[in-house]
This record gives structure tokens, C-alpha cells and sequence, in this order.
């Protein structure tokens, strides 16, 4: 299984050989470049993070986190052999994610970009249904539907979000009303089937015969949506 595209750039072939061994060992697929110009030029291929050398032959790693910075969001884990915490603080400024001061140990720095893709990764997490037709994103609260913005109010979007994150588990009225409010509350539950159908009206093709949130008569409610695959 390929855990990753990894680019280090790096003009100390030593170092970069040793934190090649070591990424590969764990099932990252690395490339190399020992040069500025060359990072640029295989930038375009698609990496899911970069170590970066800050001080390099040709073009200061400042200058290529900068121009990365430009156009993607690709995490950048930087080397460096200041100390300093004023180059620290500027290596993050300028767009860094992370660094790691030179000389370090490479299982340190195999534990950082880990660390790093997790984070990002988790970040980006959406959960997507029946072929990208329902999009939903916890982090960033939104939701698409057929690739259009869909405006939920807070509390549609914690009943969606908490049905779409366990598709075909029926939940209760009671239940639902917990997610919202931390606490079981008698007598709130039938605003539940107003959200419920609130939230139809907005995700549905046909609010009348839902493919997503389906009705368990007699219990509460289930997400029906087709997970789609990464
Ligand atoms: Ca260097």
C-alpha cells in the first residue's frame, strides 16, 4: 500500500539518502533533488508533502516555500541548521508546517512527517456519498449537494453530520436530540422530525422519498447515503 508521495529536497546527499531509506522503509514512495531549480520542476508532480532544505545551491528554500505556498497547500516540513528562534518562527511564517533542526535523528523526522500527513489529512477528511452527490465537511461545516452550497443551520448540520458519520444505524428521536443539546430532553424530540424534514427539503432530490435520511417508523432515523470510496 503507498502511504505517500514524499519530495525531499536537499543538497547534502548524505542526508537525503539516509531519510530516503528510512521513508521507504515505512512505504513512502520518495523523490529526490539536490537543487532549487530541480524541486520547481518536479513540484508539479503531485506529492503529498515536501521536505525542504532552507539553505540550498541555488534557490533559497525560503523562496520555494513561498512559490508552493503560492498555488497548493501541500505540507512542508522544513530542514534547518539555524537554531535560532527567530529563523524558527520565520520558517513557520513564510508557510512552513513544521521544521526540524539539523543534525537530527531521521526515525524523528519519519515521526514528523507522519504526524504532519495525519493532520492534514484529517483536516481535508469529508465524507461523500453516492458518487459526490452529498458532500459533507465537519471541519469547515459545509455541505454540497450535486456540487452546490447547501445552508444548514447549525444544529441540521450536527443531525446530518452525526447520521452521515454512521450511514445505516438507527438512531432515536432521544438520541438525536442528545448530539445536539449534551443531554437527554422529554418532550424535544418531535422538533427532531422538523429538522428532519428541514434537512430533506435541502439534500433531497425528492423530500417525499428520501434517499439519504430514510424514517424508521416506530424508532427515529438512519442515513442511507452510498459511502464513496477515496
Ligand atoms: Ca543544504
Amino acid at each position: 500500500m503507498e502511504k505517500g508521495k514524499i519530495l525531499i529536497v536537499e543538497d547534502e546527499r548524505q542526508i537525503s539518502e539516509i531519510l530516503t531509506a528510512y521513508l521507504e522503509k515505512e512505504g513512502f514512495t520518495v523523490s529526490t533533488a539536490d537543487t532549487g531549480r530541480k524541486a520547481i520542476k518536479l513540484l508539479k508532480g503531485g506529492f503529498d508533502l515536501i521536505i525542504l532544505d532552507l539553505m540550498l545551491p541555488d534557490i533559497q528554500g525560503e523562496e520555494i516555500c513561498e512559490s508552493v505556498r503560492n498555488d497548493s497547500d501541500i505540507p512542508i516540513l522544513m530542514l534547518t541548521a539555524k537554531s535560532d528562534e527567530e529563523d524558527r518562527i520565520r520558517g513557520l511564517g513564510m508557510g512552513a508546517d513544521d521544521y526540524v533542526v539539523k543534525p537530527f535523528s531521521p526515525r524523528e523526522v519519519v515521526a514528523r512527517v507522519k504526524a504532519l500527513l495525519r493532520r492534514t489529512r484529517k483536516g481535508r477528511e469529508e465524507l461523500s456519498f453516492n458518487k459526490g452527490d452529498l458532500v459533507i465537511s465537519p471541519s469547515t461545516m459545509e455541505t454540497r449537494k450535486a456540487g452546490d452550497a447547501v445552508t444548514l443551520t447549525p444544529t441540521e448540520f450536527r443531525i446530518l453530520q452525526t447520521l452521515a458519520e454512521r450511514p445505516g444505524q438507527v438512531f432515536t428521536r432521544l438520541q438525536l436530540v442528545n448530539t445536539i443539546l449534551g443531554y437527554d430532553f422529554e418532550g424535544y424530540d418531535r422538533t427532531i422530525d422538523a429538522h428532519i424534514k428541514n434537512i430533506r427539503q435541502k439534500i433531497e432530490d425528492n423530500p417525499r422519498s428520501p434517499v439519504y435520511i430514510k424514517t424508521v417508523y416506530g424508532v427515529g432515523y438512519k442515513f442511507t447515503g452510498q459511502v464513496d470510496a477515496d
